[in-house]
C-alpha cells in the first residue's frame, strides 16, 4: 500500500498502516496531532513541527516519516 500523505503549513507526515506496529508512540505523544478517533487521523498543524518530528523519531516501526 505504501506511505499516505497528511500535508500541513510546516511539516508533511507520512504513513504507512501496515508498518505500523501500534506502539502507540505517536497518539501517547501528541495526542493532539494524532488521534485515531480523527478523520484524517493525523492533524500535523495541531503542534509545532519541531515537536511533531520528535515525536515522529520515536516511532519504532518506521510506519511515520516526515518532511519539513
Ligand atoms: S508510533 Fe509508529 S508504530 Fe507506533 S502506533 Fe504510531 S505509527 Fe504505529
Amino acid at each position: 500500500m505504501g506511505y499516505r500523505e497528511y500535508r500541513g503549513e510546516e511539516i508533511t507526515v507520512y504513513f504507512d498502516k501496515d508498518m505500523c506496529q501500534h506502539a502507540a508512540e505517536c497518539v501517547k505523544g501528541l495526542p493532539e496531532v494524532f488521534n485515531v478517533k480523527a478523520k484524517p487521523w493525523i492533524a500535523p498543524d495541531e503542534a509545532a513541527a519541531k515537536h511533531v518530528s520528535e515525536v515522529i523519531n520515536r516511532c519504532p516501526s518506521g510506519a511515520l516519516k516526515y518532511k519539513i
